[in-house]
């Protein structure tokens, strides 16, 4: 199957048919729910461009369809997102009118704990496919005041699409770039191309260990990178864009959840601009892993604040309705017969900012 259009590549179509950059920001206003679609006389689109907008619309909005289910959790809900491939992906409406988008079908980095990671990498998400699931949470949540890349996918694998997509979202949606949170496992190229990044989006690091043998095991094909540069690397950034860098933690009783590993990390912290969510494991069918005691939880929570260092519990979106990333995803693909995970979970890693 063909690749899906990018953002840019749009941009390079619409521009052969003589659109000018204002022609094409109001076509993108116009996507996404900013501007309309019929263009008052004023607008003077040249003739070529005109005659196809009918037609650009069409491809712009069957780029996903998608189904949307609430949650009885507060403010939450799940949109599985249909791509025209006959893919699908899961986005995450949250609380605070924020949502949480895929960046790849399937992921390749693995984590032991991931429903998404056992199905291996199937393809990358186009920067306008990214941008659609937005358009589509819009749709549901009209005031929709975040983006959260943190959904299926590695967003270090799929760089390019993904910075494309977060420059989509500040010039267009008008967010402002701590609205938008690039989430990683980890990674060289991600770290140099955020601190070239005409928009510099907020970081989450998905660290889930201070100690660096264990963290091999539970990702197992996050890129080799100590867990000591890889705190250097996001709180230089997070110092950088003036934004904390934010430490994610699935919390799994008996695997990651001792005192001593909490003071670890909080001596690793102390001074430095960031802040940790723990979460804990979602339960996924036939996982071994399990959520640890609340109590215990609030326990690691004050070893963080002693040292000064802002830590939250955060729940889980939609737990009613398979809220783990990937699990609403995996039971319509089994409902349907068909096979979890389809390529080489090493397929495409890093097909990055090339
Ligand atoms: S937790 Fe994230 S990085 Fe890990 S396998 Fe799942 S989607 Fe990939």
């Amino acid at each position: 199957m063909a690749r899906e259009p990018d953002i840019s590549d749009f941009v390079e179509e619409f521009t052969a048919l003589g659109a000018k950059p204002e022609h094409v920001r109001r076509i993108w206003r116009a996507w996404f729910g900013t501007g309309g679609w019929v263009p008052p006389q004023s607008w003077n689109y040249p003739a070529q461009l005109q005659a196809q907008l009918a037609h650009i619309r069409a491809r712009l909005e069957s780029l996903v369809r998608f189904e949307h289910q609430e949650s009885r959790q507060a403010d939450s809900g799940k949109l599985l997102v249909h791509l025209a491939d006959g893919e699908c992906v899961e986005a995450v409406l949250l609380p605070r009118d924020a949502v949480c988008v895929s960046t790849q079908v399937g992921c390749a980095v693995g984590c032991v704990f991931c429903m998404t990671g056992r199905g291996g990498l199937v393809r990358q998400l186009s920067s306008a496919e990214i941008v659609a699931q937005v358009v589509a949470a819009r749709r549901v949540r009209p005031g929709l005041k975040k983006v959260v890349f943190m959904g299926m996918g590695e967003p270090s694998h799929n760089l390019r699409a993904v910075m494309q997509a977060v420059e989509f979202l500040a010039d267009v949606g008008q967010f402002q770039h701590k609205q938008l949170v690039v989430s990683t496992v980890g990674d060289e190229r991600l770290f140099e191309a955020l601190r070239t990044a005409r928009v510099k989006p907020a970081l989450a690091l998905s660290l889930h260990t201070t100690d660096n043998q264990k963290r091999r095991t539970l990702l197992p094909n996050a890129r080799p990178i100590s867990v000591e540069e890889l705190l250097r690397q996001t709180t230089e950034y997070a110092a950088m864009s003036k934004y904390p860098a934010q430490i994610e933690w699935t919390l799994m009783a008996g695997v990651n959840d001792s005192e001593a590993e909490v003071e670890r990390l909080a001596e690793l912290l102390e001074g430095r601009l960031a802040m940790v969510n723990f979460i804990a494991v979602n339960p996924v069918e036939g996982s071994p892993y399990a959520r640890p005691a609340r109590q215990h939880m609030e326990d690691l929570i004050t070893i963080l604040r002693r040292r000064r260092i802002v830590a939250t519990i955060r729940e889980s979106a939609a737990q009613d309705i398979e809220g783990g990333c990937g699990q609403l995803r995996a039971r319509r693909l089994a409902q349907a017969g068909v096979r979890f995970g389809r390529t080489d979970k090493r397929a495409d890693i890093g097909g990055g900012a090339s």
